[in-house]
């Protein structure tokens, strides 16, 4: 198997190859227009501990709205069901910062891994932790097991300094009592969680927790119920890339999720975790190359979750 995939790996990476130039860096943070748009790294890391990379899957990158998923799994852990009183579960098919849908459903944002549902889930995370963003980083650190991760403080300021619609959408929130907090606070939280930077290594490392039932795989400590990791996983799979999600589910068919640094992390429960990274983005704020990485992996591997 394994040199099956290794060779499969280099495939994807040749196949994937001529979208290079496809695609725009994300530029509405300017911290993130600064990264070279020609990077591309692949990581797969099996449930038995076997890894498989190509390119600059070791490279830390700004992981974005992948960081939801780990702000979500965390809030789980602390308060079960009870986060999706606040927040639903429903694709949006909206993008991830749309105004328009929380107007009308009165503050309850669809889901979790939209900008909205990831801030009232940060409003939780400030009600339950006594050092959030400390404890948050340990979290990340713990299911990566790699100690140096670390937040971008100079991310974190840029989207702060252009983060008027982010503002905008923590403000209606609150408008509608659903954000206990200030709005500050759920904003600096918002913020540094998405600077959070990681490689693609890391970003498999900590996604086989939901591959493996909601237990570390090295020392089968149990974070997330199996139930809650199913859930988690649905929400990945329905709500993970935007307005994208069909088509991701119609083209890779893993649950995943994506973030506008140009990585995608995904996951095929009980066998493996794999992210890809390249900075050039589609319209809907998904890699290129991503996309086609996995795509080309689950069809190559004859396998997705369906
Ligand atoms: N920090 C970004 C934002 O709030 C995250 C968006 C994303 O990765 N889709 O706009």
């Amino acid at each position: 198997m394994s040199s099956r995939y290794n060779s499969i790996l280099t495939e994807i990476y040749n196949e994937a190859l001529p979208l290079k130039q496809t695609g725009t860096v994300a530029n509405y943070i300017p911290e993130l227009a600064k990264i070279d748009p020609d990077k591309f790294g692949i990581h797969l890391r099996t449930l038995d501990g076997d890894d498989f990379f190509i390119g600059d899957s070791d490279e830390k990158f700004s992981i974005q709205s992948i960081s939801k998923v780990f702000a979500l799994a965390l809030a789980v852990s602390l308060i079960g069901e009870k986060v999706f009183k606040r927040v639903g579960v429903e694709p949006s098919g909206s993008s991830f910062n749309s105004l328009v849908q929380l107007e009308y459903e009165k503050g309850i944002p669809r889901n979790p891994l939209i900008n909205a549902g990831a801030m009232v889930v940060c409003d939780i995370l400030i009600d339950k932790l006594k050092h959030p963003k400390k404890e948050i980083l340990n979290f990340v650190r713990k299911l990566s097991g790699n100690q140096s991760v670390s937040f971008n403080e100079h991310v974190a300021a840029s989207e702060k300094e252009f983060g008027f619609r982010n503002a905008a959408l923590a403000n209606l929130v609150k408008s509608f009592g659903n954000i206990h907090h200030t709005v500050d606070e759920v904003l600096d939280i918002y913020f540094h969680i998405c600077s959070l930077e990681m490689s693609c290594r890391d970003l498999a490392t900590a996604f086989l927790l939901f591959a493996n039932h909601g237990k570390l795989p090295n020392t089968h400590e149990e974070i997330l119920t199996k139930s809650q990791t199913k859930r988690l996983s649905a929400v990945m799979q329905t709500c993970g890339f935007y307005d994208e999600a069909g088509e991701f589910s119609f083209t890779v068919g893993l649950p995943g999720k994506s973030g506008v640094g140009g990585g995608i992390v995904a996951l095929h429960p009980h066998k493996y975790a794999v992210a890809t990274w390249s900075p050039r983005l589609n319209a809907k704020g998904n890699s290129v190359m991503g996309m086609k990485a996995l795509e080309l992996l689950t069809t190559k591997l004859g396998s997705s979750i369906f």
